[in-house]
């Protein structure tokens, strides 16, 4: 990854494809470069990318289409794109975007002309990572939190004025950091090297199994062991430690920001974690994929790098140990939330459509260019540094028994202090709330749109492997808000998201999105309500990957918990209304002279039910 380029550049495209070593594995690294300068992909473009890197065109193209911060239709000089995540939505998201739609007198997706042709175009983004500072939109890529009317008149007037992106005031791409609550993870200190240094001692054998002895699970939400994990890597044949270490720092689930802060602040503590992965595995690469949305992380990642590097901490010989060679490269995401799984993340690091795997093999022993790898997320390794440094006991000495340390929270919605909260695991969702700042709660969503959806009678329940396993995201909804509009939009985002490989997820998020817009605005039917939890199971049973299996788990949770407000809204309980029936029919109620209760749809399906 190299730094964004500021200011006007042009493009020379065969000069970036001779920094990138000609290597098609780097195509998504590449296209980052391009829209950077040219703000889209041309179809011309796509042409000279595939003869220079010796591919497909069709591929290239693929690659393009298949990445939301790519694609080949015009954009304008500004490209805005306004987080339409439910947090955002409620601070008003809607109302700001269409305030700016309405300056600049265009459509949603579309370029702006007359008056301003060609100078910017406005759409929207599933989530920015700043739901703890909402509303926030991505200009050029950049992210800008806390809008208001004021923000949005300021950007405005510099959008018109043709201000170049990286001369807006600074003030308004300052990113604040919120942390309401540490315990081990944030507020152990650690020096560099320390972690690596104990790990050397101890040795790589005896590193792994403090590992499996410390009972670190995967915090991505699956909760592997990462002990397992290690060892099945360590024990794949691979020539010359040719095995690999990749950071998924790709956190895309809606209401989940607390990477984000780990990464500001805490990035150190990540590699550190990287290193000693790479000393007990075996591995000589490590690679840091990182959402695409925090390109303000890209240049204090490389410094910090570079510093290691400097500090004989990355590198040839790490610490001065002949033969432990290793060192990390960062990787950009470009916007696609699949990403996050793991086969599809290695999938875009080769520079590929992020489509998952078929498993096995599995990525411990076919992973990066088929070489065994270690895939872990950003706060699994910060864990792992700590316990090579202190110990398995370490992490045992909280959380439960099935559940070791500590877990880092993103509480976003309708609390009084949004923020980033380590807690124990075993917490009770209660006290996360009261924490928070919560009032007169409706729901909670825990672990993001593919985790629990929990009622306000179910506050007791535990955050924990085995009771709500949570990834992070920890979106509140207090009495004010529709639970039929918050699932609406999960199912706009997982339709939005579906890779489209598999035909379950690829045609049962659409419907499913389809189907509840429906009820949502009162148009739906009983069987709208069935087929919502038929397309939901079957999703959760045959879809290829996670997204799709955990797509349907907001409504099926709805369905049962939040019956009545679905009952409520039905316009028919039988008729399935994609269109208004009853209103279709006047012209022949007309002809016929009939207007009697039986020349009606209204009402029918319940009289029939009765009968
Ligand atoms: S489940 Fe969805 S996201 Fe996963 S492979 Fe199938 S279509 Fe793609």
């Amino acid at each position: 990854m190299h730094p964004r380029p500021r200011g006007p550049v042009s493009l020379d495209l065969e000069a970036l494809v001779a920094r990138h070593g000609h290597d098609p594995s780097r195509l998504v690294q590449l296209l980052h470069e391009v829209v950077a300068v040219e703000g889209r992909v041309s179809p011309a473009v796509m042409t000279r990318l595939a003869d220079a890197l010796r591919m497909p065109r069709g591929q290239v193209e693929g690659v393009v289409g298949f990445y939301s911060f790519f694609g080949s239709a015009e954009r304008g000089r500004f490209r805005v794109l306004f987080s339409d995540n439910i947090t955002d939505e409620m601070a008003g998201a809607h109302e700001l975007r269409q305030r700016m739609l309405d300056a600049f007198r265009v459509q949603l997706g579309e370029v702006s002309a007359h008056d301003t042709a060609g100078l910017v175009s406005i759409g929207a983004t599933s989530c920015t990572g700043l739901c703890d500072q909402g509303p926030a939109m991505l200009v050029n890529g950049r992210a800008i939190g806390r809008l208001t009317p004021a923000r949005i008149g300021a950007i405005t007037s510099l959008i018109r004025g043709n201000v170049p992106v990286d001369l807006w005031p600074e003030n308004l791409f300052v990113i604040e950091s919120h942390v309401e609550r540490r315990d081990l993870l944030l507020s152990t200190p650690l020096a560099p090297g320390e972690a690596i240094a104990a790990a050397l001692s101890r040795g790589a054998a005896a590193t792994l199994d403090e590992v499996s002895r410390s009972g670190l699970r995967g915090r991505g939400g699956a909760g592997f062991p990462a002990g397992s994990k290690w060892a099945a890597c360590a024990a794949a044949p691979s020539p010359e430690r040719g095995r690999v270490i990749v950071c998924n720092a790709d956190e895309g689930e809606p209401g989940t920001f607390k990477d984000r802060e780990l990464l500001m602040h805490h990035a150190d503590l990540l590699v550190e974690g990287m290193t000693v992965a790479a000393l007990a595995v075996g591995a000589n690469t490590g690679l840091l994929y990182l959402r695409g949305e925090y390109p303000f992380l890209v240049e204090p990642l490389l410094a910090l790098l570079a510093e290691r590097r400097r500090a004989g901490l990355l590198g040839a010989s790490v610490l001065g140990v002949a033969g432990f060679d290793f060192d990390i490269e960062l990787r950009l995401g470009a916007g696609a939330y699949v990403c996050g799984e793991e086969s599809a993340l290695l999938e875009s690091l080769e520079g590929r459509r992020g489509i998952p795997r078929n498993r096995p093999p599995y990525p411990v022993t076919h992973g990066y260019k088929q070489r065994p790898t270690v895939v872990n997320n950003v706060e699994t390794l910060i864990a792992a540094a700590l316990v090579a440094a202190h110990g398995a006991g370490f992490l045992r000495a909280v959380g439960t028994p099935q559940s070791a340390g500590t877990k880092v929270l993103s509480v976003s919605g309708d609390v009084a202090r949004p923020g980033v909260y380590e807690l124990p695991f075993g917490v009770r969702v209660g006290e996360v709330l009261d924490l928070a700042g919560a009032r007169d709660t409706l729901a909670v969503q825990v672990g993001g749109p593919s985790g629990t959806l929990l009622s306000a009678r179910e506050l007791e329940r535990r955050i924990a492997f085995e009771d709500v396993p949570c990834a992070g995201a920890v979106m509140v909804f207090d009495t004010t808000r529709d639970p039929l509009a918050v699932v609406e939009n999960f199912t706009r985002f997982f339709a939005h998201e579906s890779c489209g490989f598999c035909t379950p997820c690829r045609v049962g998020t659409t419907l499913s999105a389809q189907m509840m817009e429906r009820v949502v605005h009162g148009e739906g039917s009983r069987r709208d309500l069935k087929d919502l939890a038929k397309v939901s199971r079957l999703m959760r049973a045959t879809s290829h990957c996670g997204l799709g299996t955990t797509a349907g788990n907001p409504v099926l949770d709805a369905l049962e918990k939040f019956r009545p407000a679905f009952d409520t809204r039905l316009r028919s309980r039988e008729v399935l209304p994609t269109f208004d029936l009853d209103a279709s029919l006047a012209p022949a109620r007309e002809v016929t002279a009939r207007d009697d209760a039986g020349a009606h749809f209204e009402g029918r399906d319940e009289l029939e039910e009765e009968e």
